[in-house]
């Protein structure tokens, strides 16, 4: 059914196991992985990866949108999946249909769901300090006021950390006030009668600095795919994890650039000697950033290839010197292994000027998605 065609995705589904491994052994035994499969499981496939982290006995899953969500139920996904984002009153529908856990985004989001009269499940939104989602941690009376509208059935509250990834003392002191402001949140309603309710704070950084914090579920999405967000990324928890995508492209022809000649869109790429080039099937309409442009690598054979000449939608060009009896049909590895050499997501983002998140939740719609 899969093919290896021009481009494509595989993914390691050991490496998905292991990592899950990893942080059910690092948090507290009542704290449960609430997966985030939001972008298409950034880029690795949401349905593929999903059935495999709910085989592992995985339960709650957050999502973006209300479509990722009926997505996700339309394949089988049978636990509890959370819509962090905003959800517009015409698709409250899909939230009810599919048996969707809303986030309630701020106290003026909870009175469009009590006008609209239907019962929705939702978990309530905190800001405690990104002011990105959720009702100011210091509006006690808004937040406690919507626990009380009859047609909501809250079961969480949750908050997101910002700068759980910094290591300096700014950013520790942040999001320790962070912390402080979703327990003060917690306790706060816990004294006002209101409780049978579950809580979550941490994604990947939040669990990997602040292990010690113990809620109902920890948000796990980057560092679960096994990789950070950044190449030089420290973390205090001792995991090892596994990345669980490899991204590959064929080599569809192969050919010589003569000393002079220039390569591709606005010639950006001139020869300095005779060489033998490449052209992949890969581009950036499969998620390979346009400013990886002479920038950068591949690999062939367990070689280094250099990416010359502009990245184009649907090809781009390698260097092929040095690597002997490249051929049509060869495969090219842009995030994986090859022979001993590895190219991380995280290379390939620190050559895009950007973090693995973007690297990885671009990855195109047309690439097959392999698990081996
Ligand atoms: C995306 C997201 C996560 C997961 O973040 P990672 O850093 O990838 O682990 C957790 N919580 C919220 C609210 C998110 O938007």
């Amino acid at each position: 059914m899969y093919q290896k065609g021009r481009a494509w995705i595989e993914l390691n589904m050991e490496h998905l196991k292991h990592n899950i491994g990893q942080f059910r052994s690092l948090l507290p035994a009542d704290c449960a992985l609430m997966p985030a499969v939001k972008a298409n499981a950034y880029g690795h496939g949401a349905v593929l990866i999903s059935k495999a982290l709910q085989e592992e006995g995985i339960e709650s899953f957050c999502v973006a949108s209300a479509a990722e969500g009926a997505g996700l139920r339309r394949s089988g996904i049978t636990g509890e999946i959370l819509v962090l984002g905003y959800t517009h009153p015409e698709q409250f529908d899909d939230l009810i249909a599919y048996d969707l856990t809303q986030t309630v985004v701020d106290g003026n989001y909870a009175r469009q769901l009590k006008r609209d009269g239907r019962r929705f499940t939702v978990h309530v939104g905190i800001d405690t300090g990104m002011h990105r989602l959720g009702e100011r941690w210091d509006h006690l009376g808004e937040i406690a006021e919507i626990f009380r509208i009859p047609n909501l059935n809250v079961t969480g509250i949750y908050s997101h950390l910002c700068v759980s990834d910094g290591k300096d003392g700014k950013d520790r002191a942040y999001t320790i006030e962070q912390i402080h402001h979703f327990e003060y949140v917690v306790e706060e309603l816990h004294r006002r009668g209101i409780g049978g309710f579950k809580c979550h704070l941490q994604g990947s950084y939040g669990i990997l600095n602040y292990s010690e914090l113990c809620f109902d579920y920890a948000r796990a999405g980057i560092a679960l795919y096994g990789i950070l967000s950044g190449k030089n990324d420290k973390v205090d928890a001792s995991v090892e994890l596994k990345p669980v995508l490899a991204l590959k492209a064929r080599v569809e022809s192969v050919k010589m650039l003569y000393q002079g000649e220039s390569a591709g869109y606005g010639l950006a790429y001139c020869a300095e000697k005779n060489q033998k080039i490449g052209v992949l099937s890969i581009g950036y309409a499969d998620g390979v950033p346009r400013s990886l442009s002479n920038r950068g690598q591949v690999l062939l054979k367990g070689k280094p290839a250099p990416v010359i000449g502009r990245i184009c939608m649907d090809q781009m060009l390698v260097d092929l010197s040095g690597i002997e009896h490249a051929v049509p049909g060869d495969e090219a590895v842009l995030i994986g292994k090859s022979g001993d050499l590895e190219i991380r997501a995280e290379d390939m983002a620190g050559w895009a000027d950007t973090i693995s998140n973007e690297i990885l939740s671009r990855m195109g719609e047309r690439l097959e998605r392999i698990a081996v």
